[in-house]
């Protein structure tokens, strides 16, 4: 089936309105009708080709909710009218130990939502900046929220996973400490997260205007980084620092605020390389730098129904498809609070 969607046919190139096909339905695969689709900083990275590699036609979007309009003769857990979400992963190996484990994120035969191997034209994964998707059964996430926070939820897919995964991991809990630095997209939804958790939240903005703005979020205090003052006040104090920010930068200004045992994580991806951060701070309080890539697909349901029970959405900015390139200039310049979310169905309306 040919539909409408928004991509770039090159690195150089504004997005701009293209037709792409879906495949019919298999027997285990879920038509979904998007609604919306947030815009992750990951898509710009993607489209302009800062992490090089990127495949054309780009069709970016992996913040993707709507409804099923189809469902395979095999699929089970879908019907027709479900409201559903898929995030950053459409297919994996399903037998490795990673995807035994639930843990598809991590699986080396990993096959994103967009710029991902697929036997379907035109050979590689086409995103959410379209009107339908086609997804194995498998890659598909129930939404529990009331329909009329669907905008906000879109976020959750990609934003949600990437900072209540690690949030999890490194046991984020009342008693802890956490930090997050920037507050973009990613760094909203860590804020909201670990405040649900019970943690005591502290964000780090580079932008003044965010400072109060973030203490509605849940922070229970913010510091701008580039007054030193505040940032010595936090000094040793961390167990755990989140880490989003989308540009290289000195990483060592947040690990030293780590107490013993305390860990930095980084998921941000800038396009280069931090400056390694020195390694006596990393000795004196045996501290750790580490990483970690989105959800697998039991813990993105997790996330969703944790965010369901408690009334968790994004801060969204809705925008049109044909808002786009605006967009992605407003979100490098740290110019939205705090996602926008396009609204497919502006793909068939004229303005
Ligand atoms: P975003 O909405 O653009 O947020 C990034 C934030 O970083 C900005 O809002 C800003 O916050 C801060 N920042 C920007 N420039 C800065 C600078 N020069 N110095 C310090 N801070 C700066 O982006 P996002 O969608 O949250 O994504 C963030 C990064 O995570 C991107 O690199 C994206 O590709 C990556 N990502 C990774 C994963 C994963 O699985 N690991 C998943 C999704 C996205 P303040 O205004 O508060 O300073
Ligand atoms: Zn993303
Ligand atoms: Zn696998």
């Amino acid at each position: 089936m040919t539909i409408k969607a928004y991509g770039a046919q090159a690195s150089d190139q504004p997005l701009k309105p293209m037709r792409i096909t879906r495949r019919a339905p298999g027997a285990h695969d879920v038509r979904i009708e998007i609604a919306y689709c947030g815009v992750c900083h990951s898509d710009l990275h993607q489209v302009r080709s800062e992490w090089e590699g990127t495949l054309y036609p780009c069709v970016p979007g992996h913040e993707i909710v709507g409804r099923v309009s189809a469902v395979g003769a095999q699929v089970s857990r879908f019907a027709a009218g479900d409201l559903v979400g898929v995030g950053c992963i459409v297919d994996s190996c399903r037998h490795c130990e990673d995807c035994g484990a639930g843990l598809e994120n991590y699986c080396d035969h990993m096959v994103g939502t967009y710029n991902g191997p697929t036997p379907d034209a035109p050979g590689h994964t086409l995103g959410g900046y379209s009107q339908q998707i086609v997804v194995h059964e498998r890659y598909v996430l129930r939404i529990r929220h009331p329909e009329a926070q669907l905008a906000a939820v879109a976020p959750l897919l990609c934003a949600g996973i990437t900072t209540y995964s690690p949030l999890r991991h490194w046991k984020a809990g009342p008693g802890h400490r956490v930090g997050v630095v920037g507050i973009g997209g990613l760094g909203h939804m860590g804020i909201k997260l670990a405040h649900a958790m019970g943690a005591h939240v502290v964000a780090f903005t580079t932008s003044e205007s965010k400072r109060e703005a973030a203490k509605a979020l849940g922070a229970n205090e913010v510091v701008v980084s580039h007054h030193a003052d505040e940032m010595a006040a936090q000094d040793k104090r961390f167990d755990f620092i989140l880490n989003t920010v989308a540009v290289p930068h000195n990483l060592d200004a947040f690990f030293t605020l780590l107490k013993r045992d305390g860990t930095m994580v980084l998921v941000g991806a800038p396009p280069t390389p931090h400056p390694s951060p020195q390694v006596f701070n990393l000795l004196m309080k045996r501290r750790s730098l580490a990483g970690s890539i989105i959800g697998g697909i039991p813990e993105t349901q997790e996330m969703l129904d944790f965010c369901a029970a408690r009334g968790i959405v994004a801060d969204i900015e809705l925008i049109r498809a044909d808002e786009i390139n605006e967009a992605y200039e407003r979100m490098l310049k740290g110019d939205v609070k705090y996602r926008f979310v396009i609204e497919n169905a502006s793909l068939t309306q004229p303005k």
